[in-house]
């Protein structure tokens, strides 16, 4: 269990057990704001949570995970540790991932299968007019491609990564034509390739109409 000395760097303590602790945590979407709650931290190695936003709410002993897409988080499966927060010794949010709370924690939770690819898009420069190429094959990968969908005026010398100009040659129509689909490496869009919004492409701290609605049918 937590020594006296450990659980002097928190507040917010509810009640303690021989079998658990239950104390005050949140979770803060930077758009929609702050969503609280109960963090139960069994010292068999589990952790459920009751969602305090409002008192009927129904997220009650639910994993962490689901508590902070329910704060309308993404990525949660992979970032919880690091979303929700309790208070430190002077009220402050600390991370949990930055406490000692998680000692106990066994991880036995199962990745969900994520949408099967997102294929290549491009994305022309306001200068030359010329279409250059955005692999999607991680989250900042999509997010640099997201940003450059939404800007007015991206140009080739805004390419993340790479050395672009303007002077650089564009591909090829029949190379443009390959797009990373896994199934039909020339497919224009199916359903393996295209994807309609999940967590790798959507993200909660953006303000588009896109990211908006997802966040919110979540
Ligand atoms: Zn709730
Ligand atoms: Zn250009
Ligand atoms: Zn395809
Ligand atoms: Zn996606
Ligand atoms: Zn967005």
């Amino acid at each position: 269990m937590f020594t006296q000395a450990e659980l002097f760097g928190f507040i917010g303590i509810l009640q303690i057990t021989t079998e658990f602790l239950v104390m005050k945590c949140g979770c803060t979407n930077s758009r929609y704001g702050d969503t609280s709650g109960k963090l139960k931290i069994y010292f068999d190695g589990r952790i459920e949570i009751n969602c305090t936003c409002d008192e009927n709410c129904s997220k009650v002993n639910v994993s962490p995970i689901e508590f902070a897409r329910h704060a309308l988080r993404t990525n949660s499966d992979k970032y919880w540790k690091s979303q929700i927060w309790v208070f430190g010794r002077d009220g402050s949010k600390v991370q949990l991932v930055k406490t000692c709370l998680l000692k106990f924690f066994k991880d036995t939770y199962q990745r969900p299968i994520r949408q099967a690819a997102h294929r290549d898009e491009f994305v022309r420069c306001s200068l030359c007019r010329k279409e250059r190429r955005f692999t999607n094959r991680t989250r900042d990968d999509s997010r640099n491609y997201h940003r450059a969908l939404a800007s007015d005026n991206w140009k080739c010398s805004d390419m993340p990564n790479q050395e672009l100009s303007c002077d650089d040659a564009e591909e090829r129509e029949s190379r443009k034509a390959v797009r990373g689909c896994p199934k039909n490496p020339k497919c224009t869009g199916c359903t393996k390739c295209v994807c309609n919004g999940c967590d790798m492409c959507r993200f909660d701290d953006c303000d588009c109409q896109e990211c908006t609605s997802f966040i919110l049918n979540m």
